[in-house]
């Protein structure tokens, strides 16, 4: 049976979870939603994804056929559809929402721009799958968050132990975003430290962690200095602890020297290379001659495609959810060859 999943925020992340699912073969779009007419509803219509309005009110649902796009309904008509809904609307929005979900008792994910409290758990596929099977609402957590799993979870599970230092040095808007800065500045987060690092500790507790953050004026990826601090005995070289991440899901291992990636612009363009819708990269990139084990401490530089490494963790999400799969190797395997069979790579 085919999980029917709806979109609430056909933005940024929520066009490419609805591509991610409709690439899936045990899951489909029964709906997306956008607040109005808008050149996304284009988007959804050629796609051939249901169009809804984000609000129930009679004047907002008949704005869209005034500009030529086929609306079917309210939220309110969706949820009634849908097994589980993925929210992607702006951050801090969830309070409202997840009110709607919960009236119209259909399973809910929110994504990072909500806080671990919102729902009281959060995901990610490589750290805490197997806590999320069958719960009601989760949220996938942020770019951030996401990137910083992928690379300190297999290093905690050999290590048993982890302290962890990190400072984030994040783009300042999305490309297609406009209203965002800096544009001629670095800008400190002043909130100290800030809450990135720790927030991996809800989804894996047992990772010691703190960060620091600084907004740069770019707009294609994060990037990301590690310090971490591994246990005596943790048996690792800088070797291992590279052919670690190499055999880790949705990890790139490439060189700065050899493969002349020196800087996010060369990351970018080779994940343009590889063929994914927008130029999409869903792997954390770590730079191989970035990485360096001195003794117990650890030092490397990872990058983050802001806009899409959360987007199979959606996918993986889903299937914890509606627990139609516990092994998230398994999801995760399932989830990148559709994606991949999908674009035709
Ligand atoms: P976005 O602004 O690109 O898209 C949000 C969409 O939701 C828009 O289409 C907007 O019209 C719609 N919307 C507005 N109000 C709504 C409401 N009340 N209910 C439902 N939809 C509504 O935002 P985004 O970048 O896609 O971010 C969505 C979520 O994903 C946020 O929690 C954000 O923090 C998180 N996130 C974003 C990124 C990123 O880099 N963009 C990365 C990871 C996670």
């Amino acid at each position: 049976m085919s999980i029917k999943v709806a979109i609430n925020g056909f933005g940024t992340i929520g066009k490419r979870v609805a591509d991610a699912v409709d690439a899936q073969d045990d899951m489909e779009i029964v709906g997306v939603t956008k607040t109005g007419p808008s050149f996304g509803c284009g988007l959804a219509e050629k796609k051939g994804f249901p169009l809804y309005c984000t609000f129930d009110d009679a004047d907002r649902i008949s704005s869209f056929a005034e500009s030529g796009y086929e609306c079917q309904g309210g939220l309110s008509d969706l949820l009634a559809i849908a097994d589980v809904v993925i929210d992607c609307a702006p951050g801090k929005m969830g309070a409202d929402n997840l009110a709607k979900y919960k009236a119209a008792g259909i399973k809910h994910i929110f994504q990072g721009g909500e806080k671990h409290a919102l729902t009281g758990q959060s995901y990610t596929s490589s750290a805490n799958h197997a806590d999320n099977l069958g719960v009601d609402g989760a949220r996938v957590v942020s770019c951030n968050t996401t990137g910083l799993s992928r690379t300190l979870v297999p290093l905690y599970e050999h290590c048993g132990s982890l302290k962890v230092e990190c400072t984030m040095i994040r783009r300042a808007a999305d490309p297609g975003d406009s209203k965002k800065g800096p544009i001629n500045a670095i800008a400190p987060v002043l909130k100290v430290p800030s809450h990135h690092g720790p927030d991996v500790m809800t989804v894996k507790p047992e990772i010691e962690i703190n960060s620091l953050a600084v907004a740069v004026p770019t707009t294609i990826m994060h990037v990301h200095a590690i310090v971490a601090d591994l246990p005596d005995g943790h048996g690792l070289t800088t070797e291992s602890v590279l052919e670690m991440w190499r055999n880790t899901p949705r990890v790139i291992i490439m060189s700065g020297a050899g493969d002349r990636i020196t800087t996010t612009a060369e990351v970018m363009e080779m994940a343009r290379d590889i063929g994914r819708k927008w130029g999409d990269l869903h792997e954390i990139f770590v730079w191989e001659d970035g990485v360096k084990l001195n003794g117990n401490r650890l030092y490397y530089f990872q990058a983050i495609h802001q806009e899409s490494d959360v987007i199979p963790e959606n996918v993986d999400c889903i299937r914890a959810m509606m627990n139609t799969e516990a092994d998230w190797r398994a999801s995760v395997a399932k989830t990148d060859a559709a994606i991949s069979a999908y674009y035709g790579l």
